[in-house]
């Protein structure tokens, strides 16, 4: 199975040996996914490693050289001065698909730098949810902050953690860009995956997973990814695997309510395998 969502963060210690790393994630199943580089300062300060983009994105690109089915994805502020190199450096030097958390910045106010990615042909992976740190970030981050992307004509992106309480207005901002695919049919690349990272903790997931299934607004079946926010400094199997079991466990409830009821019409009896991995490789190709 695939984790769409592995970080390397400051301030809880060195990366582990990828090995290591390895070993904690198959133990929970895992096989491959994302590993987003370290973040740019903007984001976290590291006093022990440099942020320099030059350094971050050779970092990522040397550890997942020992980690394979793991993607390096690289992490940018796009308010940098110098970003469309570092777009198309990253892109040029093997890098699978770019992160960002848009914490200090508005979406809209960047829409030329996502068109550059775009432009690469590579994914990109948003946070979109309250975000636990330092700023006043909320309105950057609300799922609606997003909906401007539909202005990039290209651009396929993820946004994690399902946004985190705002729920309802993400499965609706799903769907309006399944409408304006409609509506408009043409050539167009646009797609956005739904990262299920937790944000939505187990209290909330069935009914998160009720809305995402269930409201009828879009199918949104070959287009959610599977993830969980842990990170290479200690792979946590434990979280992954509980996870893993809770949410297979809640889909499968689902399917059996609506095949039972005939209410809903039931989701796919493979989507637990589209979530943990074919949808993951389609946000991942080219
Ligand atoms: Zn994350």
């Amino acid at each position: 199975m695939k984790d769409c969502h592995i970080h390397l963060m400051p301030l809880i210690g060195p990366a582990e040996a990828p090995g290591v790393f390895m070993k904690r994630a198959a133990d929970a199943g895992i096989d491959g996914g994302t590993i987003m580089s370290l973040p740019p300062r903007s984001f976290r300060p590291d006093p022990e490693r440099s942020q320099h983009w030059k350094d971050r994105l050779e970092g990522i690109l040397e550890y997942t050289s020992s980690t394979p089915g793991f993607n390096p994805f690289f992490w940018i502020d796009p308010t940098e001065s110098d970003i469309y190199e570092q777009i198309s450096c990253a892109a040029r030097s093997g890098i699978a698909g770019f992160k960002c958390i848009c914490n200090h910045f508005y979406p809209k106010s960047c829409l030329k730098q996502f068109s550059a990615v775009a432009e690469t042909g590579l994914p990109i992976h948003f946070h979109s949810g309250i975000l636990f740190d330092h700023y006043p970030s909320s309105e950057f981050v609300r799922p609606l902050a997003f909906e401007p992307l539909l202005e990039i004509k290209d651009i396929k992106f993820a946004l994690a953690h399902v946004g985190n309480p705002w729920v309802d207005e993400y499965v609706l901002l799903y769907a309006k860009f399944q409408a304006a695919m409609r509506n408009v049919p043409g050539e167009r690349k646009l797609r956005m995956f739904i990262d299920l990272t937790p944000g939505v903790t187990r209290l909330r997931r069935k009914e998160m997973f009720r809305m995402l299934l269930l409201s009828g607004y879009a199918d949104c079946s070959n287009d959610i990814i599977w993830g969980t926010d842990c990170r290479i400094n200690k792979y946590d199997t434990e979280k992954s695997s509980i996870y893993l079991e809770f949410d297979r466990k809640i889909i499968e409830e689902i399917r059996q309510e609506c095949l039972e009821k005939q209410r809903f019409p039931a989701p796919a009896e493979d989507l637990w395998e589209k979530i943990t991995e074919s949808n993951y490789k389609a946000f991942c190709s080219r």
